[in-house]
Parts: structure tokens; sequence; C-alpha cells
């Protein structure tokens, strides 16, 4: 049966088909849908929310070291939390299959950095597999989980956002039953001591030889032979835009299997064609590989190493002509409003971040989430975001830096519940081991917001559905060592004006928690006993607006102004701050 599956259903699905056993991720754009999708098949393989992409990657690991086709799957950035094991793991080698995925972000739709991640795989000696479209997606999981056994060796599964997100058809098939691999104690080769990591180092250059053969004769890797005149390299999506400018006038050899590459084909390639391109995404990964090896052909003179590429920029690259295949998107580009992100009308957040702008005289470092738009106007309430995690920390080295310097700056770092389980609490350990002088907001939304509402250690439930114990945010953060500690609703702005300014005044770490549901949030049993969320909407009365405009400092986009402010009805929430704001008491709730 054929089935339109997004790459990541697909990958999802092979693995599934493959005899998976264990799956682990921590959400992150584009590659969330993963562990979504595997859910559905919880009978068959146990799959979990880890806190953060480090633990996801050892999760899966030790499920690999004991015998079980394992997988985890991360966003791009994600691959940087976790490359302290899978460096390490490169030169142990695996048990059960194991493969993880980066899902790499060109362009940079949802992402800090469009980092080009093929270069890890290289970098730690693995191999590399990248598929095309969906139906590779998921014949690419089987093949990788059988070289990964064969070759004793993790393979790191490359995607990008446009294979990540768009559909094709995909053939499905049935699940193959593997069995798990006994687990035999070997200290020899799976215990990174130096005596061993030696020797396991000597293996491992062994083992990237073979897997070069493996290479050149992978069926991952294709030559489509036409007119011979232009012969292309390439990889991933690049394929399907180069196919889509070139179609059947120009040679393909399509590499499937990415590290080590096959040069024997390339080079056996690169004879057969005049003109040798090299069409690949981000980095010059292929071209500066083959060009060491004396290979004349062309790349990123003509290509862009910035920003995600399309049929449109490879023909204008490469053949110096239009061919305009996004029709119509110019024209579509002047008549679209460009609509700035904003945090939501209603978003437990806006109080906060309404708070702190009023605030002077601090430096707010922030983190990444939906929260980290807290920096735009009219809100503008952040100064930095570094990664994911790194709020508390980098508040914490701005602190001492202005101290050291005599400089009367106080410093508050937000962060949002989820991040704090991912790498947020080893960083409030270092503030109060340091004797920190920094607030730290943890804004918890109740649930991983940014992704689209994935559950973490604080919501109470597992991504199987199972019910769990939600890891107490106030007793944590005590436990670490916080004596000054605060919690309160965020969309009470004198309540949370009065905990800032006391936070403030603390001399040492102070944390205060703001606790209410996304406002998009589907309500669990337990939300809706503790924050009821009965929630009324508001309206203007234009008889006692004086068109002040302060109610527009909230950024709510439910707001606009025209002769007096305005709330849409179908935007707005009830939450009342903009109520709270407004000196004349012009914002009145609806129905009362
Ligand atoms: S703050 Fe009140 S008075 Fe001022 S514009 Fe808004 S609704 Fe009108
Ligand atoms: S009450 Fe005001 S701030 Fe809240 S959602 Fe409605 S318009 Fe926006």
């Amino acid at each position: 049966m054929k089935k339109l599956l997004t790459g990541n259903e697909a990958i999802a699905r092979g693995f599934y088909e493959a005899g998976g056993h264990v799956a682990a991720a921590y959400p992150g754009t584009p590659s969330t849908e993963i562990l979504e999708n595997m859910e559905q098949y919880k009978e068959d393989i146990y799959c979990e929310w880890s806190p953060n992409e480090k633990v996801a990657m050892e999760v899966a690991i030790g499920a690999s070291m004991a015998g079980a086709r394992s997988l985890a799957a991360m966003k791009h950035v994600g691959l940087n939390v976790a490359a302290d094991p899978i460096m390490t793991y490169a030169y142990l080698g695996v048990n059960g299959g194991f493969v993880f995925i980066s899902a790499d972000d060109p362009g940079m739709h949802s992402s800090q950095n469009e980092q080009d991640n093929r270069y890890f795989a290289k970098f730690g000696k693995m191999a590399m597999v990248e598929p095309t479209d969906s139906q590779e997606s998921k014949d690419y999981i089987k093949e990788a989980l059988r070289v990964s056994e064969e070759y004793d060796v993790p393979v790191l599964f490359r995607v990008t956002t446009r294979v990540c997100h768009s559909k094709t058809l995909v053939e499905l098939g049935e699940r193959t039953e593997v069995a798990k691999k006994p687990y035999v104690k070997n200290v020899g080769k799976f215990l990174a001591a130096p005596a061993h990591a030696k020797v396991l180092h000597v293996t491992l250059e062994e083992r990237l030889a073979r897997l070069e053969e493996y290479s050149n004769n992978s069926p991952l890797n294709t030559v489509e032979m036409n007119d011979k005149k232009i012969g292309i390299i390439t990889s991933g999506i690049s394929y399907q835009y180069a196919k889509e400018v070139f179609g059947n006038t120009a040679s393909y050899l399509k590499i499937g299997f990415t590290n080590p590459l096959p040069f024997k084909m390339i080079e056996a390639f690169a004879k057969e064609v005049e003109t040798l391109y090299v069409i690949e995404e981000l980095e010059p990964y292929m071209e500066e590989q083959i060009k060491a090896r004396g290979i004349k052909c062309i790349g990123k003179e003509l290509i862009p190493n910035v920003g995600e590429l399309n049929p449109d920029i490879i023909a204008k690259a490469l053949l110096g002509r239009e061919i305009r295949t996004i029709e119509g998107l110019d024209n579509l580009h002047d008549s679209i409003i460009k609509r700035p992100p904003t945090l939501c009308a209603g978003c437990p957040h806006r109080g906060l971040f309404y708070s702190l702008s009023k605030i002077k005289n601090v430096m707010v470092t922030g983190d990444i989430g939906c929260y980290t738009l807290g920096f735009t106007q009219p809100l503008n309430s952040m100064d930095t975001c570094v990664c994911m995690g790194g709020s508390i920390s980098t508040g914490h080295g701005a602190a001492k830096a202005f101290k050291q310097a005599g400089e009367d700056k106080k410093v508050v770092s937000v962060i949002g519940d989820s991040t704090f389980f991912h790498t947020g609490m080893n960083s409030l350990v270092d503030v109060v081991y340091n004797k920190g002088n920094t607030v730290t907001v943890i804004l918890d939304n109740r649930i991983t917001g940014m992704t689209g509402h994935q559950e973490n250690p604080g919501t109470g439930y597992t991504l199987m559905g199972d019910k769990t114990i939600a890891i107490n945010i106030p007793n944590l953060v005590k436990a670490l060592g916080v004596e000054d500690i605060q919690i309160v609703n965020p969309l009470n702005l004198k309540e949370t004006d009065a905990a800032l300014k006391k936070a403030l005044e603390f001399d040492g770490p102070s944390v205060v928690i703001t606790r209410w549901p996304c406002v998009l949030k589907k309500f669990s049993q337990e939300d809706k006993s503790e924050f009821g969320c009965e929630l009324k909407k508001y309206k203007v009365n234009e008889d006692k607006c004086k068109s002040c405009k302060l109610c527009l400092k909230s950024g709510c986009p439910a707001l606009s102004f025209d002769k007096y402010a305005k709330i849409d009805p179908d935007m707005c929430v009830g939450c009342s701050v903009c109520a709270q704001i407004c000196p004349f008491e012009a914002i009145e709730r609806v129905g009362e």
C-alpha cells in the first residue's frame, strides 16, 4: 500500500518496519514529528521524550549496547548537546543497530544557526546516510541499521527541513521482527578507559577503510547516465532541486551514503562527464573532499553557502537564467503583509515580560523557546539568547563581570520549564555553587510550548501517554540550594511586579516561577483543577478610553488602535493583562 508521508513520518515507519526497539529524542524543529509518530508503534517500540539530546543519545546508546535496535533523534543544534557521548560511541561501536538523526535547518526557519552537521560524521569518523525524499527516508533507515550492525558503527542519518516536512508517496511494508542481540559483558569494547580507547581508535580507522569499500558498492549511491556534457554530484534535497533544473539533460551521481564518500565511483563518474558540478546545500562538504583528491569540479564558486537552496537559485547560479519554479512568489511577497512573530494573544509570558519591561538597569539573558519573543517590540525585554539552557549561566557570567567592574547592574535570566529540565538545571547549580547573585525566572507554562506541546518531566505524562511523576520545580530548585523562591501567576501584574522587586532586592540567587498554562494547551485534569481557567473576554469601553495607547505596550496581537483602542473578540482569550495596564479602567470584562 502507498501512503503520502512526510520524511519524519517515513523515518518513524522505517524504524518500525526494520524491527526497531528503542527510540528517544528531545523535540526540536524540524525533527519533532519523528518521535511523535513513533508513539503509534509503542506496542513494539519503547519511545520517550528525554530531557535533552545528550540524554536521548545516551538512552539509545545504552539500548544498543544491550542489543536493541535503537534510534535517537534531534535537530542540528541538539547534536551539539549530544556530541559528547556520540564521539566516544563511534570508538566503541554498537551491539544492536544504532542510528541517530540530525535534522538540519538550512535557512534557519526555526533555529539559531544553520550549521551543516555532515561534518560531524567526518569529524567523529561515523557512517552517514542522506535520503532525498520520504521513500528513501523509510528505506534508508533499514539499510542504515543493517550497516550499523555489519560494520559495528553508529550511523548519522542526516535530513534537512525540506525532506523532514515535504510529503512524497511511500510504499509501506510489514514490520520484520529482529530479535534483540544478547548482551555479553565486554569492557574492552564498551568501557572507554584510555587503554581500551587506544586500541579502539586503530579499529575505528580500519572500519572506515572497510566502510569506504561499502560506500563504493552501496545501493544508496547511484549513477544516472544521461547527456555527458554536464555531470552532477549531489545528495539530500539538492538532488531533487538539481533534477528539477536539469532533468535528463545532465548525468547524476546521487550519493545517499555520504561518509565515507565513494571515491572510486566519484573518480569514474568525473572521467565520464565534461563539466562536473557539485550541488549541495550549505557547506562544500563533498566538494572540498572531491577537490582534495585532485578532481576538477565547480560548486561553491557559483552556488551560495548561505540559506536553503531551491531550483531557481541553482538555475541562476549554473545556467545564468531564471526558471521560475516558484511562480508568483514575487507577487505574493508584495501582497502579503509582513507579520513579525509575536507572543500569542493571552500568552502567559506576556505579563512577565511587561513587568520586566518597566524595570530599568537590568540585563535580561534569555533562552530558546517561544518566550525568546520577549525581545520584540513593544516588550523589548530580553538582551541575549545564545543556546538552549544557556540563559542562567550567561546571566551568571555577566553578573560577575558587572560586579568585578563595580557596576550596579543586576541580571535576570529567563528560561522555560522544558528548557530548565533540558540544561538549565546545571547552570542554576553553578549560580548557587559560585555564590551568584542573579534572578532566575522559570516560565512554567505546563508544556513544551514552541515545538508543539510535547510532554516533559514537569507535565506528569510520558510520550507514550502514561501518567508519571511530575517533577516539582519549586522543590527541585530548593534542592539545588536556592533559598529565595517565589511562585506567581504571571497574568496578575501586581503579583509579578512585587515578586520581581523582591527577587532583585534579595542578596543571592533568587528564583521566580511563573506558573500558568500555555494559552494553546489542551488542559489536563490536573490543569483544570489547579487553574480553573474560565477566562472571559475583554472589550474597550470607548466612552472611557483616553486614547493614551498604554494598553498597546502589552504587545497583545488582539489589540489595535483606531482613534480608540480596540480588541478583536475572536483573538482575545481574556487574560486581563491589558485591562490591568489601562490606567482609566476603559477595558472591561464582557458579560458582567
Ligand atoms: S490604555 Fe486604556 S485609555 Fe489608554 S488607549 Fe488603551 S484602553 Fe484606551
Ligand atoms: S485580555 Fe487583553 S491582553 Fe489578554 S488576550 Fe484579551 S486583548 Fe489580549
